[in-house]
């Protein structure tokens, strides 16, 4: 039998890990056809198959590994792919998306989906091959760090271009940011998806593939991906995509510093005074050695490094990107860009989400600073800022659950509630996600979207930026000319509300096709128009050349995240900021004085996403014109939705 739809590999695994059994099944029509894939797809299984009453780390939960269809095609960017489940970090919505070539081989061995239950009596991981899956011990993986845990997988099939995603000891310890890393320094770090591969043991997912992918019409396929190649050839973002090919990401830390928006001294400023320390002049210019690219990119922002002596010398090894370099270099007020590196190498080896490790290492220093804790709390360590002895010895306490590590290894959160006193007001979190790398006083639409955002305090899920990179042709295109001028201005928050929603409304189509964010969506190369230009030639699913469709597609994806959320409980009381970067504001720096208005921004947002603004739950016409009358359902059984 063979899938309606092509791009899709036209099949997914359902795996009970606790029997040990493997179904193979052909991809579901309503699947692709209502959520495209990725995000959208793992929505539709996990609002079916979990609840409440799931403990994150019980065998009950499921874990979604997925591509799109746009995932290992002919397309650039094509080398995406996610993961998705309840979060142990946070108790919502577990998301997180990485790019390199295991997403593709998966596709190639004929699978777009893997759906994880139960938990597996012994460690084990999963090889998949040409059609073919099965359970492998893992027993002599077990505790080895991620880079041998895949040589000695490649080692074992006797093939050295098997793709790897592995867990390392942190998610076994259940670190609960513990991350899922691909391709050895490519991370799926936020929400602690590795740490829920841990609690089912199972190690990892092999990929070894050969079968091709097909477009229903490859003609207008072919044409389709030509307007939008075109699209990256712009005189418009030559300066951006030149910058990113030369720098990758570390060009953040001297973009974000000058609008003060780099999150230093665990967010007690937008900027760092030695910022060039640890930018992206030095690092190309002393360390870079190479560039590197995921499948199918024409970018390339991926960079080596090497250090060739000193403490922290190293052979190549991915270089950070601008989140390790804020998290554990402004956020902790460390300026040797060479203990960075360590302790991002470190993180990736022992399979550790970066931004949540140094941003929970910033608030124990901020704690420290506080006497909220002393020497008697953290094992004799001394967590004055900056002090990179203490830094480095607490990533590998922390990925171990050793001493003051046990409390850290818990995100900034629960550890707040367990030192307990006012530790709480300096944890920089949402809905229990750490906080990126941008602070909301320094850009009012950053507030929005990381109070509104499924998954926590992180940009990912909607950030615009159109506002500091001014596209002014773009945004009137989008919006309309009366509005571009308030929307570009990033310190007002008019007509913010409107752009989130829009943006996380793209956002969830980019995260569902599956396609990296870099170069095509900052700057604002691709949009809409995209994904009617290329899904129907790809698919063959003819409504998706119509854009009234496609919209419809991105709000429904939002919208069943948003209610996956409400029935754990979130409300407008947890769509909020915490305490620092609601109330004080930005003390120095270029954004000095700076607020978010959270509350005018949340009502427009509510107003524009079809939700009632005093508790930010759905309508109910709205759920039922997107077709979701099951949620509606669903949720007005347990009053979770708007009574107007
Ligand atoms: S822009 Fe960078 S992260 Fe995105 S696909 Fe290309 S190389 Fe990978």
């Amino acid at each position: 039998m063979t899938f309606d739809y092509k791009g899709y590999a036209g099949y997914y695994l359902d795996i009970d890990l606790t029997k040990g059994k493997i179904h193979k099944q052909e991809m579901e029509k309503e699947w692709a056809r209502l959520y495209l894939g990725g995000t959208g797809v793992a929505a539709k299984i996990l609002w079916d198959r979990t609840g409440l009453e799931t403990n994150p780390l019980g065998p009950e939960n499921v874990l979604v590994v997925g591509t799109g269809p746009l995932t290992g095609v002919m397309f650039s960017p094509s080398g995406r792919m996610m993961f998705a489940s309840k979060s142990p970090l946070t108790g919502v919505w577990a998301e997180s998306h990485v790019g390199g070539f295991f997403g593709p081989e998966m596709k190639y061995c004929g699978f777009d989906f893997v759906i994880f239950t139960g938990r597996s009596p012994k460690p084990v991981y999963l090889f998949m091959q040409d059609g073919k899956a099965e359970l492998r011990d893992a027993s002599h993986l077990w505790g080895k760090e991620t880079d041998v845990t895949t040589d000695m997988i490649r080692e074992e099939h006797k093939d050295p271009s098997i793709e790897t995603a592995v867990i390392g000891p942190a998610g076994e310890n259940q670190v609960l940011y513990s991350s899922v890393i691909v391709d050895y320094y490519r991370a799926a770090g936020r929400t602690g998806l590795g740490t829920i591969m841990g609690s089912k043991n199972l190690k990892g997912l092999a990929a070894s593939g050969s079968l091709g992918l097909e477009a229903y019409d490859m003609e207008k396929y072919l044409e389709a991906n030509k307007v939008e190649m075109e699209k990256l050839r712009d005189p418009l973002w030559k300066d951006s995509l030149a910058s990113l090919r030369k720098y990758g990401t570390t060009d953040l830390v001297a973009i974000i510093n000058e609008i003060g928006r780099l999150p230093t001294k665990n967010h007690w400023t937008g900027y760092y005074e030695l910022a060039d320390d640890i930018g992206p002049e030095i690092i190309a210019n002393k360390y870079r050695i190479a560039q590197e690219a995921c499948h199918g990119c024409v970018v390339g922002c991926k960079y080596i490094i090497t250090v060739k002596d000193g403490d922290y010398a190293t052979g190549p090894i991915g270089g950070p990107e601008y989140e390790t370099l804020m998290a554990f270099g402004s956020n902790c007020m460390n300026n040797n860009v060479e203990s960075i590196f360590h302790m991002g190498k470190r993180c990736d080896l022992l399979g550790m989400d970066t931004i949540s490790c140094g941003k929970t290492i910033g608030f124990a220093m901020d704690l420290w600073e506080h006497g909220i804790i002393t020497s008697k709390d953290t094992d004799g360590l001394d967590l004055s800022w900056g002090n990179i002895e203490s830094m480095v010895k607490l990533v590998d306490m922390i990925a171990k659950q050793q001493g003051f590590g046990k409390i850290l290894a818990q995100g900034t959160r629960k550890a707040a509630e367990i030192i307990g006193g006012d530790a709480w007001k300096y944890a920089i979190h949402v809905k229990g996600l750490e906080a990126s790398g941008q602070d909301p006083r320094a850009h009012q639409s950053i507030g929005l979207t990381y109070a509104t955002n499924v998954r926590g305090a992180d940009h990912l899920r909607s950030i615009s930026c159109l506002e500091e990179l001014g596209y002014p042709e773009i945004t009137a295109k989008r919006f309309g000319e009366e509005k571009a001028d308030a929307i570009l201005e990033i310190m007002s928050p008019t007509h913010k509300g409107e752009l989130v929603k829009d943006m996380e409304d793209f956002y969830a189509l980019a995260d569902s096709a599956v396609i990296c964010k870099y170069a095509v969506m900052w700057p604002p190369v691709y949009y809409m128009d995209t994904f009617t230009n290329v899904i129907a030639p790809l698919t063959g699913m003819d409504e998706w050349a119509d854009m009234r469709f496609v919209r419809r597609a991105a709000e429904r994806i939002s919208h069943l995240r948003r209610a996956f959320n409400h029935r754990l409980g979130i409300t407008r009381k947890e769509e909020n900021l915490p305490p620092r970067l609601l109330k004080d504001p930005m003390p120095t720096g270029p954004s000095k004085g700076g607020l978010p208005d959270l509350d005018m921004m949340l009502d427009e947002y509510y107003d524009y996403r079809g939700c009632e603004r005093e508790t930010g739950f759905p309508k109910r016409n709205k759920l039922l014109e997107l077709g979701l009358d099951d949620v509606a359902a669903d949720l007005d059984t347990r009053g979770m939705l708007s009574k107007n």
